[in-house]
């Protein structure tokens, strides 16, 4: 059986090709496919806030779950909501385009968020939704889910996009203006903070320094042997 990003053998066993071998070796590699729908279940039948009431479907990863760099934003917007997958709007196509620029194998990237449903506010016309940034009590009750995914993704470095994802790592309320393109260790992670692309899209005046955390960031990935 074949799904997407991950090939499995027909037991419960993942298989790899080559390449992935090489992430397997490095990253003490040893997720099964039940562990992943463990905990994909486990996300998508949550209701221990009230996101779950607003939402279309919660949104785990991008299945790269051999992946060693993970992209980890805020929560899902509107076509994440209704797509089902991390980063389908148009702070993701910024994303990709970077990415693409920075020439990280898309192989080795888990995409996911901190927060897995849609916060959202009512907007302007009667029952329509808005955007909102996760609450606290949001991200703190969605944690749970954020350390089974960490432990089953087990990646060598955490991008953090934005400041609600960087919270989850520091006991301090971030400033992104501070630490956006500074890793820093947190626990057993590697954590290097960039701003949310969303954030670019809103404020061209952010791009120039996006772009080079993006330089920074791939330069980190190399020196580092990461
Ligand atoms: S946001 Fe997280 S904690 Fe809240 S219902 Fe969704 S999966 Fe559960």
């Amino acid at each position: 059986m074949i799904r997407r990003g991950v090939l499995f053998d027909g037991t419960d066993k993942i298989l790899y090709n080559k390449k992935m071998n090489y992430y397997e070796e490095n990253a003490g590699f040893s997720k099964t496919a039940s562990q992943i729908a463990a905990y994909e279940a486990q996300v998508q039948s949550c209701r221990d806030c009230p996101l779950a009431l607003t939402r279309t479907q919660a949104v785990c990863g991008n299945r790269c779950y051999q992946g060693d760099i993970m992209l980890l934003g805020e929560a899902p917007g509107a076509a994440e909501d209704r797509f089902g997958r991390p980063f389908a709007g148009a702070a993701g196509k910024l994303l990709q385009q970077f990415l693409a620029e920075s020439q990280i194998p898309a192989e080795r990237l888990y995409i996911g968020n901190a927060v897995k449903c849609r916060p959202v506010k009512p907007g302007k016309r009667p029952g329509a939704w808005r955007n909102r940034p996760p609450r606290p009590a949001e991200i703190a009750a969605c944690r749970r889910h954020l350390q089974a995914e960490l432990a089953l993704v087990r990646p060598k470095l955490i991008v953090t996009l934005g400041a609600v994802p960087s919270s989850c790592f520091m006991p301090d309320k971030p400033q992104m203006g501070q630490c956006h393109g500074k890793p820093f260790a947190a626990g057993p992670y590697r954590i290097f903070p960039l701003y949310h692309p969303a954030a670019v899209m809103y404020n061209p005046g952010l791009r120039r320094a996006y772009e080079e955390d993006m330089q920074t960031l791939v330069r980190y990935i190399q020196n580092e042997m990461i």
